[in-house]
């Protein structure tokens, strides 16, 4: 998919999601980080544009076009190579996202994700720059060796991934009985929870089974809208946001992460 069609299909959803808090707020209370969001989304586009050689060489996409996977998923009904595609990138995620909150380096990248204290649809940009390039190399990469996918099921993977978009919504929306089976607003927002109780919980991207196989699945209440962000982790300035891991509060014991 070219990219100006990306971004403006981005925009049109993000222009939605933001009519959309505005109708059903989950929490009227707090304000998110809009400045420092916009700030680490530029961080990314700059960082993904100078580590653009490193990235190139290991995407998965670009790995299918160059003839690698093993299995060659365009061969296989439509809807099977793309729900397969799917559940392995969903599964890579999750891995990643497991790794960030086990390991306490990767946790003092990530803590800049969860320390948005008004999570809404912005917060889902707010990545540590060097994150997508650390995807690249081990998770995107393992796919991408895996599975040879054409550009319908690129497209497709592209189209579910900007659900994190909604996932990140300010927005009372929840999937209930149901919580199982897709993300929703309300199963992210648990896992932004500022209330140790919700800590170490719901870290599926699109796919709580996950979750529910791995040990981290927790189904929301009813209502369930919690407080989002970090105790500790009040951005000072935005110098802090470019260099988060060693601005001297990045390290927590992997115990504490939420
Ligand atoms: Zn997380
Ligand atoms: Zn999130």
């Amino acid at each position: 998919m070219p990219i100006y069609p990306k971004i403006a299909l981005e925009l049109g959803i993000v222009a939605a999601l933001l009519l959309l808090e505005r109708l059903r707020p989950a929490s009227a209370v707090q304000r998110g980080e809009w400045a420092n969001n916009i700030v680490v989304l530029s961080l990314m586009l700059l960082g993904r544009i100078v580590l653009s050689p490193l990235i190139a060489v290991s995407e998965s996409g670009l790995m299918s076009a160059a003839g690698g996977g093993l299995i060659d998923l365009g061969a296989w009904p439509p809807v099977l190579g793309a729900a397969t595609y799917l559940a392995a990138m969903d599964l890579g995620e999750y891995a990643f996202h497991r790794a960030q909150h086990a390991f306490p380096w990767l946790w003092s990248m990530h803590s800049l994700h969860h320390s948005d204290r008004g999570m809404n649809v912005s917060t889902s940009q707010r990545h540590f720059w060097l994150d997508p390039a650390m995807k690249s190399v081990s998770v995107w990469l393992a796919v991408g060796l895996l599975f040879k996918a054409d550009g319908t099921i690129l497209t497709v993977y592209f189209l579910a991934s900007l659900y994190h978009l909604f996932t990140h919504t300010n927005v009372a929306i929840g999937f209930g009985p149901l919580s199982w089976l897709w993300n929703s607003p309300q199963y992210h927002r648990l896992h932004h929870s500022r209330d140790p109780a919700h800590f170490n919980a719901n870290f599926a991207a699109l796919l709580p089974i996950y979750d529910v196989i791995f040990g981290g699945y927790r189904r929301p209440a009813a209502g369930e809208y919690p407080d989002t962000g970090l105790d500790d982790e009040a951005v000072r300035s935005p110098l802090e946001l470019a260099v988060w891991p060693v601005r001297g509060r990045g390290g927590r014991a992997p115990a504490s992460n939420p």
